[in-house]
């Protein structure tokens, strides 16, 4: 089918997309509508921890599509049962509510705070936040979020999200007052650029957040579920987080989020927290395909040696074409280019014939990488090449229209 048969113009207009309609996707590779097919080093933004259309994933859902697709969220069912009990036993939390999105089970995370606030601590409510987080795309997560332009877009913001710097513990101190409720950070900012936490950050953070009787969140839609190597990015610190949510990886591609949390802070009581689609079989169906994957014996130590890899194929690549390195942790990673040719990239390397890379970059002076987490040697191997090819064919252009890049 030609593009121009689709007619496009019958969405809502949302972000410039390119003029490609995919059709088919298998483990790293995704086909669009004239058959070419693509690398894919975004997952649908690291959504697909096991790759497009795994086996597992497919049987799960095929099977209990035949045999239970909802049975109401006032009841129990199996699957909800089932995926609560394995995140509990894999975490060190006790509680799980599930939700749909990422933004959701943030928005859920966000009222148990102020719950716990105000049965705890007098109503405080305000939880700090940090410059350029990304949190969902709801009004409170929005509002919660650190990215430039946000606080105006939609205004007014929910009230009570402070922002402090990442790794600058001073900068949430100051912050910390009677009304402070929570502290509530992505352990690798994602959207804002790959920045990791530092390790020393987050125990300082914890004891911070101790010393001061106030709760701790991590934000783990992007790096929970194996993404970083470790199951969930707060294991990397050594600490242990009071309420954490997941989205993006722990439906392997289906819609699918939570809300986990400490026991002591479980302060819901019936009428405050629930949805439609909470729990719904269907769905934590792919979620149970997805955990008995990652935790499959030498599943995550695989994570962490391919993460090595790639992190010293980037470094190479850097050196061969004097940019600045690369940082990340296990397979969320990006090169840091030292120009603004990041959009550029992503464009030229979208077009490769015969075959194309999909490639993102969240701030024009990187490049950011999400693999499936059963990524091969090879497929890294090929992405070195086709960056290599890529970056030189941009560098070329450039300097055939220097006036033309200014
Ligand atoms: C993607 C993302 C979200 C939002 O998840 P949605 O499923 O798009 O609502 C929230 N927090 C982080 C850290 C994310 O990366």
């Amino acid at each position: 089918m030609e593009f121009s048969q689709y007619n496009v113009n019958a969405l809502m207009y949302i972000t410039p997309r390119p003029e490609l309609v995919f059709t088919e996707g298998r483990g790293m590779w995704m086909t669009d509508h004239n058959g070419k097919r693509y690398l894919d080093y975004l997952q649908g933004w690291a959504v697909n921890c096991l790759g497009h259309s795994p086996k597992c994933i497919e049987d799960a859902i095929v099977a209990q599509a035949g045999k239970l697709l909802n049975p109401s969220p006032a009841f129990y069912n199996e699957n909800m049962v089932k995926l609560a009990d394995l995140l509990t036993q894999h975490s060190c939390f006790d509680r799980v509510f599930f939700a749909n999105s990422g933004a959701e089970a943030n928005e859920g995370a966000i009222k148990l705070a102020r719950k716990w606030g105000q049965k705890n601590k007098n109503g405080a409510f305000e939880i700090i936040t940090f410059d350029h987080g990304f949190h969902g795309r709801t009004l409170a997560t929005m509002s919660a979020s650190g990215k430039p332009g946000w606080d105006t877009i939609f205004a007014p913001q929910v009230t009570g999200f402070p922002k402090a710097d990442l790794n600058d513990i001073g900068s949430v101190e100051k912050l910390i007052n009677e009304k402070t409720v929570a502290v509530m950070l992505e352990p690798v900012q994602g959207e804002g650029g790959v920045i990791p936490a530092s390790r020393e950050f987050m125990q300082a953070l914890r004891a911070l957040t101790q010393k001061h009787n106030i709760l701790l969140i991590v934000d783990e839609v992007q790096t929970g579920m194996g993404r970083t190597g470790e199951l969930f990015g707060y294991q990397l610190s050594g600490i242990e987080p009071d309420i954490m949510t997941l989205g993006k990886g722990i439906g392997g591609g289906v819609p699918l989020a939570a809300l986990l949390a400490k026991e002591a802070v479980s302060c819901f009581v019936p009428g405050d927290q629930g949805g439609t689609y909470n729990g719904a079989p269907l769905m934590t169906a792919a979620g149970i395909a997805v955990i008995n994957a990652l935790t499959a014996p030498g599943f995550l130590d695989e994570v962490k040696a391919k993460a090595a890899y790639l992190s010293k194929a980037l470094f190479a690549l850097s050196d061969k074409f004097q940019m600045e390195g690369e940082r990340g942790e296990g397979l969320l990673r990006a090169l840091k280019l030292g120009s603004d040719i990041g959009p550029r990239l992503v464009e030229v390397a979208r077009d490769l014939e015969p075959i194309g890379l999909l490639i993102n970059s969240p701030r024009p002076n990187l490049l950011r990488f999400m693999p499936a987490l059963n990524v091969s040697y090879e497929e890294i191997d090929t992405l070195i090449s086709m960056l290599s090819q890529v970056i030189q064919q941009v560098k070329d252009e450039q300097a055939a229209a220097p006036a033309a890049q200014s």
